[in-house]
């Protein structure tokens, strides 16, 4: 595997070796110098539909949270996005899976380009598009770009994960949600970031369980903060913000454990209230919480479902791994990928999500009409206007 190809080559800016620049830099190989983002808007246009969906995803993600939509949230895709045209598949899938239940759940696909690795491993489309080491990032900027507007210009809304700071740039504008890692929570950079963006924030609890984290970085993300990031040119700049209210807690479990239970779920919200926070909770039905057993998430629907039945208000929506098809598989050299299989973490398959999601609908649908009702739901814009271009894939 080669880390470098002809196209590298062309935008490699070399390091000046003279004796008295040797001392810098003495880690880095070379510099690549990437597309900046008024080139790449240029280069990809985002049509108005798409931006139009963009923002109805945060304005509806936004007023379920604040309560002011009794529909519950369900964030469901694959771990990873490894091959779009299997991913644009799983999005139509999904929107007839939306226009079915959209009174009753506000869902969100997971299109996950970033990776976060305990050690090392393929670290996401962005990275490494290709899958096989030659770490084309900008290319992989490229169709993750192309894919969000394709989805966004379908009507369908798109959740992330924002892991590096300069990437979360070329992202912000074409997602309605972004997760904030186990990982990464308790990094000042990333709530400086949050503090920054234009989308509603979950933030998870550490892989340790540790729910601080995820508590002090919305506390930390809702001021405005000054840091170092790049600008629309791609220059260094000293980015101001004003601070990011649309923020939640996203229990994932930690070490092995799941910290969705009814006891669990109660005190946390003793905790959200001591801290000034909102009492509004997403649960991650996979990772610590399935204890990475993706047959197991049905299991925690179903707890959350019956803690629902009987009166939470605090949890608002679920997060669901799942795939064309279920479990996942090794992404190894020379070994060809089964279609609509994850690479990263064990998802369920479609038929058992579609299961999922339908009956979430119905007891939600249930609560809404035991409890009069405020759904948006309804209001959804489900249709692509005549004048859109939609891609062959999608
Ligand atoms: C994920 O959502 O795939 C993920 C890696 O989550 P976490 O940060 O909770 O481990
Ligand atoms: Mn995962």
């Amino acid at each position: 595997m080669s880390d470098k190809s002809d196209k590298d080559e062309k935008n490699e800016i070399r390091k000046d070796m003279s004796v008295d620049t040797k001392h810098i830099n003495t880690n880095i190989s070379s510099f690549f110098s990437l597309i900046n983002l008024k080139e790449i808007r240029r280069e990809i246009v985002q049509n108005e539909n798409s931006k139009r969906t963009i923002l109805r995803s945060r304005q509806e993600f936004i007023d379920v949270l604040n309560g002011k939509d009794d529909r519950f949230v369900v964030i469901t895709g694959p771990c990873s996005i490894h091959d779009i045209e299997a991913a644009e598949e799983y999005a139509l899938r999904l929107k007839k899976l939306i226009e079915k239940t959209h009174q009753h759940v506000l869902i969100f696909m997971r299109v996950y380009f970033e990776k976060p690795r305990t050690i090392v491993g393929w670290k996401g489309l962005i990275n490494d598009p290709n899958l096989d080491g030659s770490f084309q990032v900008e290319e992989g900027l490229k169709r993750s770009r192309k894919m969000l507007i394709n989805l966004s210009d379908e009507n369908v809304y798109a959740a992330t994960e924002m892991l590096d700071p300069i990437t979360a740039a070329y992202l912000a504008e074409l997602v309605g949600w972004a997760a904030i890692g186990a990982r990464t929570t308790e990094s000042q950079i990333h709530r400086e970031m949050v503090s920054g963006l234009s989308v509603p924030v979950g933030f998870k609890n550490g892989t340790n369980g540790n729910l601080d984290v995820a508590m002090n970085a919305m506390r930390s993300s809702a001021h405005a903060h000054r840091f170092l990031g790049i600008d629309d040119e791609g220059r260094a700049c000293i980015v101001k913000t004003s601070g990011n209210k649309h923020t939640h807690i996203v229990l994932r479990g930690g070490v092995g454990k799941p910290n969705y239970s009814n006891d669990k779920i109660s005190v946390l919200e003793g905790l959200l209230d001591e801290q000034g926070l909102a009492k509004r909770i997403m649960v991650d039905c996979s990772h610590d919480n399935s204890g990475k057993n993706h047959e197991r998430q049905k299991e925690v629907v179903r707890d959350i479902l019956k803690q629902k039945e009987n009166g939470n208000k605090s949890i608002f929506g679920i997060m669901l791994e799942s795939n064309l098809k279920p479990g996942n598989q090794k992404l190894e050299v020379g070994k060809k990928l089964e279609y609509g299989v994850s690479i990263t973490d064990k998802c369920i398959g479609w038929e058992e999500n579609e299961d999922i999601v339908c009956e979430i609908a119905d007891v939600i649908k249930g609560l809404q009409v035991s409890s009069g009702g405020n759904s948006s739901g309804d209001k959804l814009e489900l249709e692509t206007p005549k004048n859109t271009v939609v891609s062959k894939n999608l």
